[in-house]
């Protein structure tokens, strides 16, 4: 069929929308109608180069829509259901085997290998040439998204479909950080560096836990006013004093737990430094390819935890339907990190973001 996407031809080339036709839904695949999806950082990575996908290609990984039609042995969804398009996994490694799909063992070829997992792209232009397609399994930065049912997560029909694509990623990285490997205690004092919609998102699943300390760390004054009015209790300019001495005042001491959401090397060594014994750094921001830090071996070795967390961690469908669940009961209020753009202005959007202008961009797509 042929739909519309902003197709990249060349690293760090503009998106130019053109006309392209997509695959029917084969075994186990769906095709989905998009209303709208999220632009995040790691697309701007992935044209970037940092996350090699092959080019042409269509970016976008935060997409939700409507079904529109599926493939054989698909019985969980109909024409018209409203999805969001999660991660995709490969469903039979060990890991996925474990609960624990984010880690797939075939994460690197499922998100940008550049086709189906088994093979392929899914998208021609006119003339027959490949084009890249299932970034992150769906490509979204399109009027259609050929996907697997798998990935697939319903919105309740309530809820603003087009809002709900920014739960594939950003969104649910941020609160699954909390939700499912923090996991605060009561009386848990938190750090979060960086509130950009991942810091903003885990601030916001922090407030529904038993944390009584959620400290918002950033350099610009009226990001941690909006983190202050989503639920931390304390904010700290980093440009004006030393993030580190300041948490370990707040705190009387070391965080309980720290969450790196910058990729900035030197920010990760203050997240690191800013919990002691027994407490846990978290690291989700996506740093240059190549980066590398140093924390001191001393103080590191006394039962403190360093850990990577990707996607959030967890199942897609659990995590995803919870802060839908919690944004309905007025509980997670991300709808105040978006600002929505036409599919057209993608560039403009992504460079809003980067400017630190909006938090979320969404684009809607063309009807
Ligand atoms: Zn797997
Ligand atoms: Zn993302």
């Amino acid at each position: 069929m042929r739909i519309t996407a902003a197709v990249v031809e060349e690293l760090d080339g503009p998106f130019t929308l053109q006309t392209l036709e997509l695959d029917e839904p084969g075994p186990g695949e769906v095709l989905v109608r998009l209303a709208a999806t999220g632009i995040c950082h790691t697309d701007g990575l992935a044209r970037h180069g940092d996350l090699p996908f092959p080019l042409p290609g269509v970016l976008g990984h935060e997409g939700a829509g409507t079904v529109v039609a599926v493939g054989d042995g698909v019985h969980e969804y109909a024409e018209n259901d409203p999805v969001v398009i999660g991660w995709p996994s490969c469903g039979a490694c060990r890991n996925c085997r474990a609960g624990e799909p984010r880690y797939c063992l075939r994460l690197g070829e499922a998100v940008a290998g550049g086709g189906r997992l088994d093979g392929g792209s899914a998208l021609r232009r006119p003339d027959g040439s490949p084009v890249a397609s299932h970034f992150f399994g769906q490509s979204s930065f399109a009027t259609y998204s050929l996907t697997t049912a798998d990935a697939l997560v319903k919105v309740p029909a309530e809820l603003p479909l087009a809002l709900m694509g920014p739960l594939a990623c950003g969104i649910s990285t941020g609160a699954g950080a909390i939700f499912n490997t923090v996991r605060p205690s009561a009386g848990a004092q938190l750090a979060v560096f960086g509130v950009g919609t991942v810091g903003l998102a885990a601030i916001m699943a922090a407030r529904n836990s038993p944390a009584t300390r959620i400290i918002a760390i950033d350099r610009h004054e009226s990001r941690l006013a909006l983190a202050a009015s989503l639920g931390a209790t304390d904010t700290v300019n980093a440009t004006v004093v030393d993030p580190v001495a300041a948490v370990l005042e707040l705190c009387g001491g070391p965080a309980d737990s720290a969450l790196e959401c910058t990729g900035v090397i030197s920010v990760v060594r203050q997240a690191v430094d800013s919990v002691g014994m027994l407490g846990t750094c978290v690291l989700i921001g996506g740093a240059p390819a190549g980066a590398e830090f140093t924390v001191d071996h001393i103080s590191t070795l006394w039962g403190k935890r360093i850990v990577g967390v990707l996607g959030g961690s967890g199942r897609s469908r659990e995590l995803m339907s919870t802060i839908m669940q919690l944004y309905a009961q007025g509980r997670f209020p991300f709808d105040r990190l978006v600002q929505y753009f036409e599919l057209a202005d993608v560039e403009e959007a992504l460079e809003k973001s980067y400017a630190g202008e909006v938090i979320k961009p969404i684009l809607r797509m063309p009807s």
